[in-house]
């Protein structure tokens, strides 16, 4: 990639809100640039009204702007001090020099009604809009030496019903644009991928006017939120009184890529990076959920640097800003799963000074933990399964798929297990080489040619953990009369229901597991009918108010079925949807009880003895080991880190460099216990995270950095 810092710690200037008069790009620049800012993202069209921070002769200046280059100022400055600078354009919002003498170019809702956010309108790329978009893109790229572009909110917010969208969808499809939900079936899965390619073709259209002007410009846009819903509910919770509603009401509950029309791995091949907004808050997620977004987006992205937007403060225009020891956690993370660093500078002419003064320790601390052509060692891999979110999802897509996702890479992450998450629309044959178990949860919607991959790899002898409805809907989210995992799970799922209610799960004899052991559970699941596979654990169902089952019939519900080398195992109930919504810790000590059923012994590195919030992400670079430890412990009830004990990974020796010796990046002091067949490394203290650095006896202590 062209200009750009191989490890990028960027702001954005976000000069819609800034006072002009006020805001000093000088100062601004050097403040940054002393903080360890390599990068500056800077607006040239803001979203106030798609207005324009340089003389263009194609976009309204900002009204304070009075001929002035504020861009251009940033670029100098941001050359003179040897930071890459970055050109914004926002993509969906102009004002009234737009709309007006053009309504028809803003996006509609099903029932006609305009996309607005306060004084701007959010106007439709498949309008002459999308023209001037491309337009006043390629004349930033051409007149200012940027190393880079990004294009914010490519987007359809909206449904769009506009007239642009009506008549280009029946030239496209020979069909009338369908103005209502019709979960499940063809008519309503072609609008909605319909939608991804308006927005990855707008995208694409203005990448190639970008690269035209300025060859080796790296360029990126906007991808919003993945692994989370519209999150409606919860928004009504976070800001109740007046708000802004900027969510048409049929999009309540869906995946909120699928509402913006976005797809990362559609428009993957236009990029030179991805781009995401993990905001974690907005959204009702967990603290360590931007970084497996990250890991997400580098799959779905097929390995192109990953640049996540990071809250700041809690979530941009907010109340306040994060604690240090968050803002460490949360860098650490970003970093472990394969990430860099970019942050918002909202009201840049009134930007609280220790916030950043924090950063640069932060960014200080974590400069070559991972250090660049470093590959991940990741034995779990986690599949994310879009098209399963969007199309079996659908208008409840955090209850049928993303708990169950979300909670499985929670309980991974308490066994203290190295994990990535894989996109299923860009899955390489490394991905299966490099893992030894695959979790597959919910991936009701799962493709054809996904699951005869998966069956390959488990003949091989990997082991499959799949889960709840798993490859019995189609592309359209409509169930198949035969589950595409029949054959590969040795079980008939469904149609029907089981309902468990507050039930066990009872151990067969092939468990080993003691007479009379039972496991609280609850939830439901497909009916499972073993056909060559053999089951492991049966479920109790119960309804009894305030007490134990009764002894009753019990049915199928964790079964096995050895395919070649491998193990294909199956668990009816939804484990991650259990931890997630319903707490239930127990959860890990079941999915012990599926990896031994698929024969799973230790794996190549793990956490030994891990507090259950610590995550564990190794790379490996050069025959050298970077093991980060990242510490949650307590994050999300105070905003504080708490330091933890002593914390041990177990390591093979397979994977040791000859001679190996072990640092603290944080200068902690470090155990080695050998085992016959492994090394447990200890390190006696973990406060936000440190890296271990295991390296050959060829190299020195120094090179492996010092805290
Ligand atoms: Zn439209």
């Amino acid at each position: 990639m062209s200009g750009l810092p191989s490890a990028i710690r960027a702001v954005t200037l976000e000069l819609t809100q800034a006072r002009l008069d006020r805001f000093d790009p000088h100062a601004t620049v050097d403040f940054l640039a002393d903080r360890g800012v390599n990068t500056i993202v800077c607006f040239a069209i803001g979203y106030g009204g798609g207005e324009a921070y340089y003389p263009s002769s194609l976009a309204p200046e900002h009204p304070a702007l009075q001929s002035r280059d504020l861009f251009g100022e940033v670029c100098a400055r941001a050359a003179g001090r040897g930071l890459a600078l970055i050109a914004y354009v926002n993509a969906l919002f102009a004002g009234p020099e737009f709309y007006e003498p053009h309504p028809d170019w803003v996006q509609r809702w099903a029932d006609g009604r305009e996309s607005t956010q306060t004084g701007a309108k959010m106007l439709c790329p498949n309008s002459p809009y999308g023209e001037h978009i491309v337009a006043v893109s390629a004349e930033i790229a051409e007149r200012y030496p940027i190393a880079g572009f990004y294009l914010d909110e490519p987007s359809l917010q909206s449904w769009c019903a506009c007239a642009w969208c009506q008549a280009r969808y029946a030239r496209d499809t020979g069909s009338d644009l369908p103005l209502a939900i019709e979960r499940g079936t063809p008519e309503f899965a072609r609008f909605l991928s319909w939608r991804e390619g308006v927005v990855s073709g707008f995208v694409d259209a203005v990448a190639s006017a970008v690269r035209a002007a300025r060859p080796g410009v790296a360029f990126f846009a906007q991808h919003a939120f993945p692994m989370a819903s519209t999150a409606q509910p919860h928004l009504r919770h976070l800001y109740w009184g007046q708000t802004a509603g900027r969510t048409p009401p049929q999009w309540e509950g869906w995946y909120r890529p699928a509402f913006y029309g976005q797809d990362i791995a559609r428009i993957a091949g236009s990029l030179d990076l991805v781009g995401i907004e993990p905001w974690r808050r907005f959204v009702a997620q967990p603290p360590w959920w931007p970084g497996a977004c990250v890991s997400y987006a580098r799959a779905a992205g097929q390995g192109k640097p990953v640049l996540p937007l990071m809250e700041y403060p809690h979530f941009p225009w907010g109340l306040a800003r994060l604690s240090n020891s968050e803002l460490a956690v949360n860098c650490a993370d970003v970093i472990a799963n394969g990430g860099d660093l970019w942050f918002p500078m909202y009201a840049p002419d009134a930007a609280d000074r220790e916030g950043w003064d924090a950063l640069r320790t932060i960014f200080a601390d974590l400069d070559g933990v991972r250090p660049a052509g470093a590959q991940q060692i990741a034995p779990v891999g986690i599949l994310f399964s879009r098209q399963s979110a969007e199309r079996y999802g659908a208008n409840d897509v955090e209850e049928r798929y993303l708990d169950d996702v979300i909670g499985t890479i929670q309980v991974t992450r308490e066994l203290g297990f190295p994990y990535c998450v894989l996109s299923e629309d860009a899955l390489t044959d490394a991905d299966f080489d490099a893992m030894s178990v695959l979790l597959a949860p919910s991936a009701a919607a799962m493709r054809p040619e996904t699951a005869a991959r998966i069956e390959q790899w488990v003949t091989a002898g990997g082991v499959l953990i799949a889960g709840g409805w798993v490859g019995t809907h189609d592309e359209t989210g409509a169930p198949r009369a035969e589950s595409l995992l029949e054959n590969l799970l040795g079980v008939r799922l469904g149609p029907e229901v089981l309902h468990t209610g507050l039930g066990y799960l009872i151990p067969r004899e092939v468990a080993g597991l003691p007479v009379g052991t039972r496991i609280p559970v609850r939830d439901e699941q497909p009916v499972v009918a073993p056909t060559t596979a053999e089951p492991v654990f049966d479920v109790m169902p119960s309804w009894e108010l305030f007490a134990p089952p009764a002894d009753a019939a019990a049915n199928p519900s964790i079964t096995r079925n050895r395919v070649g080398a491998g193990m294909a195992v199956y668990c009816g109930i939804q484990l991650g949807r259990l931890r997630r919504r319903f707490e239930l810790f127990e959860a890990r000590r079941i999915m012990r009880h599926l990896l031994a059923a698929g024969g799973v012994g230790d794996l190549p590195i793990a956490g030994h003895e891990l507090a259950p919030e610590v995550g564990l992400h190794v790379w490996r670079v050069d025959g050298a080991l970077h093991i980060m430890l990242v510490n949650f412990s307590s994050l999300e009830m105070t905003g504080q880190a708490a330091a933890v004990g002593p914390q041990s990974v177990r390591l093979d020796r397979a994977l040791l460099p000859k001679g190996a010796a072990i640092a603290s990046r944080r200068g902690r002091r470090i155990r080695s216990d050998p085992r016959d067949d492994a090394l447990i490394v200890t390190v006696e203290e973990l406060d936000e995270w440190d890296c271990l650095i295991v390296f050959g006896q060829t190299r020195q202590a120094h090179d492996a950095g010092q805290g």
